[in-house]
């Protein structure tokens, strides 16, 4: 259970919706989720399933070492040169989840948008802009599904700004399996899993901040 919790497993998964890794509950009910997208006139399209711990650490540490641009927390670059370290940790933390405590080791999360909105060689970036722009419609739709409990058994982990991680309107959890995974994720457990990770860069500034950490870009998603 602890790799699966820390994505460094595929165990739990099975290739699923659009031929992405999944849980296979997960999957079953993002088709169909899909399916009713697309009589509303939505393409639902999955930009990613599950990450696995690998791949969180090679994000984690291109942003700490300053070879992949930082955001604020408005999403406006920041200059890497100007920053101290825990500058760079929260800054890392509002847009990147740290390795081995993202919800998309678990195979229950998935960033979705609407292809029909856009031409087929767009980029999607997943900003706040395109939220409140050209994926506007789709995304409206998707939150009003999660506010009446009508969305397939997915909920909106990140759906308001609670001081942590930015709002992620394209962020879908599926809930009856993320729920119980995130109650086997307790503090004790990301300390622990903090405590054992060496070959990280400003591993030492998470290790002091653990539990603030924790509370803070973890734990605080929403019910
Ligand atoms: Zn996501």
């Amino acid at each position: 259970m602890n790799d699966i919790l820390t994505g460094k497993t595929e165990e739990h998964l099975t290739r699923g919706f659009s031929g992405f890794l999944f849980n296979q509950k997960a999957s079953s009910a993002l088709e169909i989720l899909s399916k009713r997208a697309k009589k509303e006139g939505f393409d639902l399209r999955v930009v990613s399933s599950f990450r696995g711990f690998e791949q969180q650490k090679n994000i984690w540490q291109r942003k700490a070492q300053g070879q992949k641009v930082l955001l604020d927390s408005n999403g406006h670059p920041l200059k890497f040169e100007d920053l101290e370290p825990d500058q760079i940790v929260d800054a890392i933390l509002r847009w990147s989840a740290f390795p081995g405590a993202s919800r998309h080791h678990w195979g229950t999360d998935v960033d979705v948008f609407d292809a029909n909105a856009v031409a087929a060689d767009y980029e999607v970036q997943l900003t706040p802009q395109e939220v409140a722009g050209v994926f506007a419609p789709f995304y409206s739709w998707i939150d009003e599904l999660v506010a009446s409990d009508d969305a397939e058994g997915f909920f909106l982990p990140y759906d308001q700004d609670r001081g942590g991680i930015a709002p992620e309107a394209w962020h879908l959890s599926y809930r009856p399996v993320a729920k119980e995974y995130e109650k086997l994720y307790s503090e004790d457990f990301f300390i622990k899993h903090v405590s054992n990770l060496n070959e990280l860069a400003l591993i030492d500034e998470v290790k002091n901040r653990a539990s603030e950490i924790y509370a803070r870009f973890i734990s605080n998603v929403a019910s």
